[in-house]
């Protein structure tokens, strides 16, 4: 059986789109409550952009701090029991910032369907009920939350996604203008995100034509924006860096990714590190996977004046490590697409092991 693509239904790209949200919306509240909840980054609380969004009297606007930690089951939960508590079913989720507030919208409008805890739906199609609209607007580019099918989410228990046909953004509004204001070394590190999906995608037995065309123009994308003659945060690279993450979201949701996510999956649950930087961290210790993409990987940060700290495992212990390990064992959709599907007989545990010990 081959995959099944479930897409973005309205998309609209350019600088300045933002102001063409309240007319997206205009449909969606025409029908049920009509009132929105907006789910934004706490970077742009009080910031004039927000006029651009049409917020209305009725609608519930939280302001989620994506520093303290990942998107956990936990969060998710208190938004949705808060919502319906305040105003029932709304007829619209919007989500504006990064990676994070993307999966915690889309994770939120599947919510307000569904009973019981999100931690209950972590994995693939155990969501049992469609969500309410949502769209999606990216501030930050790099991990193609705003087209892939699932919402990462840390649970008690592991760190995986609600994947499902209703996971994807109905609508998302690509506005370059937004990531301007990134912090240099988070704008890096999630634009890696892209570039590690894309080698990850191509190097595995689940890549095709299709994810190889995305991924490709992707690739060509994220040298342009890292390695070109005008590398670094600017107005055209910021366009390109965006439609690179849209297109590195389509190449991985149609192939997969591989040993790099499944070591930064455990980094992220055991210690806590971001995503983007997780990966960058596993990232560079990867030749022997990933060969010549290291290389350029780290041409990448010498251009861009990026440095990565060494010898991190020094200060781990080894319950730490074996627990990294074990997070990253059990994500054998990644081992299988890196490795082949008798992965178990090409890496142990205690391998897994001592790639953690490599960082
Ligand atoms: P993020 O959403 O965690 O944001 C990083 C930082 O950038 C935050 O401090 C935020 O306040 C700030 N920020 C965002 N936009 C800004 C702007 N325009 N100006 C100034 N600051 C801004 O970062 P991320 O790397 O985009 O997302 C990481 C998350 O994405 C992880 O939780 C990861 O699991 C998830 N992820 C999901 C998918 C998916 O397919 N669903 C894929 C990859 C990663
Ligand atoms: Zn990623």
């Amino acid at each position: 059986m081959h995959k099944v693509l479930h897409n973005i239904d309205k998309l609209v790209f350019g600088r300045g789109a933002i102001a063409q949200v309240p007319d997206q919306l205009q449909a969606w509240r025409n029908e049920g409550s009509g009132s929105v909840v907006f789910v934004i980054d706490h970077y742009f609380k009080d910031h004039a952009l927000l006029e651009k969004l049409g917020i209305r009297s009725e609608d519930v606007v939280c302001y989620e701090d994506c520093d303290v930690h990942e998107p956990t089951t936990q969060q998710v939960d208190r938004l949705r029991d808060q919502i319906i508590e305040q105003i029932g079913v709304p007829s619209a989720v919007v989500g504006m910032g990064g990676g994070s507030i993307m999966d915690i919208a889309k994770a939120l409008s599947l919510m307000l369907k569904q009973e019981g805890s999100s931690s209950l739906y972590q994995g693939l199609d155990l969501i049992k009920h469609a969500g309410v609209p949502h769209l999606g607007i990216p501030t930050i580019s790099g991990t193609g939350a705003e087209c892939s099918t699932t919402a990462v989410l840390t649970g008690p228990e592991k760190k995986l996604g609600l994947k499902c046909a209703w996971t994807v953004f109905d609508q998302v509004i690509l506005d370059p203008e937004l990531p301007a204001t990134v912090e240099r070394d988070h704008w890096f590190y999630t634009g890696m995100d892209t570039y590690i999906h894309c080698i990850e995608s191509e190097t595995g037995i689940h890549q095709n034509a299709f994810s190889r065309a995305y991924g490709g123009e992707s690739l060509r994308l994220c040298r342009e924006v890292f390695l070109g003659p005008d590398a670094g945060q600017n107005p055209k690279n910021d366009e390109q860096l965006m439609i690179a993450s849209l297109f590195g979201g389509w190449s991985l949701t149609y192939s997969e990714v591989g040993v790099c996510h499944a070591l930064s999956y455990g980094l992220s649950k055991i210690l806590g590190y971001r995503h983007g930087f997780a990966n960058c961290v596993a990232f560079q210790h990867l030749e022997d996977f990933y060969g010549p993409a290291v290389s350029e990987f780290k041409e990448m940060l010498g251009t861009n004046a990026v440095e990565l700290p060494q010898g991190l495992s020094r200060d781990w212990s080894d319950e730490q490590i074996s627990a990294m390990a074990q997070v990253s064992w059990n994500l054998p959709h990644m081992w299988i697409h890196a490795l082949g599907h008798d992965w178990q007989k090409r890496i142990s545990p205690e391998e897994i092991k001592d790639l953690f010990k490599r960082l």
